[in-house]
């Protein structure tokens, strides 16, 4: 497989290309952004300012049809918590280089006006992309299809990124051309911004030639076999993540009223993956209970939701959005989370941070339970970057010192998706470990019973999802092939091995899985950020019902965590 990785200087416009080796391409998404931040001082940098790289990668995967194998990773210096942060998606922007046999770019510097880049087999240039400053996510992305009809993948920022706010992330274009995907989480967007890049547009390309062709094509179909006979993936076909949302409601860990309550609803979750897939199917029309993010996806957990005349409000509506943004707030209907959704994409929010800080807001009597007019009027106060909609832009942990209230949901500034520590303990443990902060993608532990585990067993396995999903994210592959991808290290690892040239075992799964995490440790160590942090005190102090637990594991309970990383695996 011959890849390349190109360094591009924003401020002389400079492109410098060199060849990526097999070992290289092996070690790609989450291992290559985080060696790349620690190998360029990052530790170092201000997170706004023009020396806090931009790391964009693929994984060995990439520009096949092996499926759900196409997700890029971000990683930069978090303007947010201040450590290191690897934001990654599906969509189709990685598919996209992949096909021209790019593995990945580090963005240096910034550019000293706003510039579009355009990637295809002529090679990198840049344009001009003051035409599309100041609209939004949905809008813009239309221009850019239309300017640039071959795009086979498209990234950009919204409004709220140009000024910086840290809700903002990268939006990404899905299979259909809408840009729903968004590598969200820690201010990515307003990096991008930083360094005045508005949008990525790739175009041409064709699939890459992988080392050994015709035995990868045979893992890519005995993958693909896997996930569609293992019934943790099918039921994500079924309803998607959406399903989450029931199954938090019925344990009693679903953020509700600010983090105040872990059940919504006593019956059917409204907000739930079974009333969501009953109104697709009732509505018809152009929505969708399965959808693939990127091409080759055989999950496809992903969705169209309609309303009730069966046109597309928003795709897709996944389970953090309808936890921290819709029975966090006490929104009442899919249709207003939807709405909610669609508002944020367009703004180009990560959904999550924009659920926490309206839950801070109504928690402290700025805005009604359950009013959609109160986050239509935050939107808008958003879209318009004034006063008000910068201090929301901030992010919950800000936002929240900023009015003096102190029931706020974040570890490390960033806020928690959504599920309480108080009953998910084990995600709890995560949020809490995670140099990354409160973010689930780095280790989710979702579906065990509260005080079912011993505190050491939450912590041997949040430390084990953490691994896993470390070498899931060095490789591309989306988290929801988790439950065969964790059984059949050896098969995956033996697929990268074949795409990139390399012998592999299942060993390297884990060894590259610890790597990781050991040089995000290295970063924040580098930074001066404690490696474990506690949860918010509120959760310490106030029962959630209806279970009336209040959180169990303390940052002392954790002293000895990442000592695991130099232990044998
Ligand atoms: S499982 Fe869902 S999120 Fe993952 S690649 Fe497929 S559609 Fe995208």
């Amino acid at each position: 497989m011959k890849r390349r990785w190109l360094t591009v200087d924003l401020k002389s416009r400079e492109v410098g290309e060199t060849p990526v080796s097999p070992r290289q391409a092996l070690h790609g998404g989450r291992w290559r952004t985080v060696r790349e931040l620690l190998d360029r001082g990052a530790a170092a940098a201000d997170p706004l300012g023009p020396e806090n790289p931009l790391i964009i990668t693929t994984g060995p995967f990439a520009g096949s049809s092996f499926s759900s194998a196409n997700r890029l990773s971000i990683g930069f210096r978090s303007p947010m918590t201040g450590g290191v942060k690897e934001s990654n998606s599906g969509g189709t922007l990685a598919y996209a280089l992949g096909r021209l046999g790019i593995a990945g770019l580090t963005l240096l510097n910034g550019a000293s006006s706003w510039v579009l880049i355009h990637i295809s087999e002529d090679g990198l240039r840049f344009e001009d992309a003051s035409p599309y400053l100041g609209r939004g996510v949905y809008e813009t992305a239309g221009m850019l299809r239309e300017r640039y009809p071959r795009a086979s993948g498209i990234g950009l920022i919204g409004p709220v990124a140009e000024y910086g706010g840290l809700l903002a992330g990268f939006s990404m274009t899905d299979s259909d051309g809408v840009p729903g995907r968004l590598s969200a989480r820690g201010g990515t967007g307003a990096v991008f911004a930083a360094k005045r890049v508005k949008a990525i547009v790739v175009e041409g390309g064709a699939t890459p030639e992988f080392a050994r062709s015709r035995e990868f094509k045979q893992a890519m179909r005995e993958y693909a076999a896997a996930l569609m006979a293992d019934d943790g993936v099918r039921r994500y076909t079924v309803v998607g993540t959406a399903g989450t949302a029931d199954f938090e409601n019925m344990l009693g860990g679903l953020p509700t009223r600010n983090f105040s309550k872990g059940r919504f609803a006593d019956g059917e979750n409204p907000l739930g993956g079974e009333v969501m897939r009953r109104t697709i199917l009732e509505r018809d029309g152009q929505g969708a209970t399965e959808h693939a993010c990127m091409p080759g996806c055989v999950i496809k957990c992903s969705n169209k939701f309609p309303d009730p005349n069966g046109r597309v409000i928003v795709s897709p509506l996944e389970y953090e959005t309808l936890g921290v943004a819709g029975s966090n707030l006490c929104l009442q209907t899919l249709d207003e989370v939807a709405e909610l959704n669609r508002l944020a994409n367009d703004l180009g929010i990560d959904t999550i941070e924009f659920g926490a800080v309206l839950g801070v807001a109504m928690d402290a009597g700025l805005g009604e339970w359950g009013s959609l007019e109160f986050v239509r009027r935050v939107a808008a106060e958003l879209r318009r970057g004034s006063q008000e909609g910068r201090r929301y832009a901030a992010g919950a942990a800000r936002f929240g010192r900023a009015i003096g209230h102190g029931r706020v949901p974040t570890v490390r500034d960033q806020a928690m998706s959504a599920y309480d520590p108080r009953v998910v303990e084990g995600t709890g443990v995560t949020f809490m470990t995670s140099a990354q902060g409160a973010d689930h993608t780095t280790g989710n532990v979702a579906r065990l019973n509260p005080r079912e585990k011993t505190i050491e067993e939450l912590i041997e396995l949040s430390f084990t999802a953490q691994v896993n999903m470390g070498l899931a994210d060095a490789l591309g592959l989306c988290a929801f092939g988790g439950s065969v991808n964790n059984v059949q290290k050896e098969k995956v690892m033996q697929a990268a091995g074949l795409a990139a040239g390399l012998e592999t075992s299942a060993a390297d799964f884990d060894r590259i899985g610890r790597e990781v995490l050991a040089m995000e440790l290295e970063f924040n160590r580098a930074v001066g950020l404690p490696d474990v942090m506690p949860l918010p005190d509120f959760m310490y102090r106030e029962p959630l019902p209806p279970r009336n637990l209040t959180a169990r594991v303390r940052p002392e309970d954790l002293a000895g965590f990442w000592d695991r990383l130099s232990e044998r695996s």
